[in-house]
């Protein structure tokens, strides 16, 4: 157990998480600017990129660097530097530290040693996507990037498929298209999915529809730039219900002002029944 009171006196410095731009550098905050300028020392996965945003800031602050590859021997140095009282910013590529990006296993250092790990909020392109999705935005479950090939990919898809929160997936446009054909495969023609492109950027768009149109979708229309792929929570089937009980089910949704074809598409999805049958059964009863 321990509580840390991140804004207090303290021998130790302080790691500061800050996030930064997925795409168009406003999205910057002022709180990030002031801190990476306020720091001692800026922690950045590649330290040209990061160049390139302090310049444009006008942040002079002195970076190292700090990726996958070199955490081992960098986390000891910089926990050894936060002990001194030097404040330290870690920040990405673009987006939020740790989220699909190097940073976990610092923040573990630091607070195994008592120094204080604050987190600025910013961009993350799962919940800019999120929120736009038109999907339920609670509960999600954000699970980052698939593994790429064999039988655990197939099992990270299916348990994905299976769930009943929205789910985000973040993909590299080379596998867009495969990632979609494969939840073709296994989702219900007609659940819910959506593609996230270009966050923030000019070719910003957002593909709604079902599996199989987005799907589609994309094998006529290439996929390029970064995706976020959405996919709508797993409603549990609520099978067994006679003709009446389903006509029921959809005159209540028509009684709630929604036109009777869209009571009939949600009722069809609810119970997993074709919505031809739906239409069928409202008509005739
Ligand atoms: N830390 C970042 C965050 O908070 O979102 C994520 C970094 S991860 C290495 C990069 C992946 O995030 C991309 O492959 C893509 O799936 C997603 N991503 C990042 N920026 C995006 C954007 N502007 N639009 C859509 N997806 C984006």
């Amino acid at each position: 157990m321990n509580e840390q009171k991140s804004f207090h006196d303290n021998s130790f410095g302080s790691l500061f998480l800050v996030p930064t731009p997925i795409g168009n550098l406003e999205d910057m905050t002022f709180r990030a600017v002031k801190q990476l300028q306020e720091v001692d020392l800026i922690a950045a996965e590649d330290t040209r990129n990061t160049k390139k945003l302090l310049n444009h800031f006008e942040i002079t602050t002195q970076q190292t660097s700090f990726h996958e590859h070199n955490k081992a021997q960098k986390i000891p140095e910089l926990i050894e530097k936060l002990k001194t009282g030097m404040d330290i910013a870690q920040v990405s590529d673009a987006g939020t530290p740790s989220i699909s990006d190097p940073g976990k296993e610092l923040v573990q250092a630091a607070i195994e040693e008592n120094i204080s790990v604050v987190a600025l909020p910013g961009a993350s392109a799962s919940t800019t996507a999120l929120i736009a999705s038109g999907l339920e935005p609670q509960p999600f479950y954000f699970y980052g990037f698939l593994t790429r090939k064999g039988k655990q990919r197939q099992a990270e898809l299916l348990d994905l498929t299976n769930r009943q929160e929205t789910s985000i997936i973040y993909e590299s446009p080379f596998r867009v298209v495969k990632t979609l054909n494969d939840l073709k495969e296994i989702l219900d023609s007609n659940r819910e999915v959506v593609a996230a492109r270009e966050l923030t950027k000019i070719h910003e768009s957002f593909v709604r529809g079902t599996i199989e149109e987005v799907s589609d979708y994309f094998v006529e229309h290439e996929p390029k730039g970064e995706f976020v792929i959405l996919i709508a929570g797993k409603v549990e089937a609520e099978l067994d219900l006679s003709d009446q009980e389903i006509a029921a089910k959809v005159q209540a949704l028509v009684n709630q002002g929604q036109k009777p074809k869209d009571a009939i598409k949600e009722v069809s999805t609810l119970i997993n029944q074709p919505k031809n049958k739906v239409y069928d059964i409202y008509h005739e009863l």
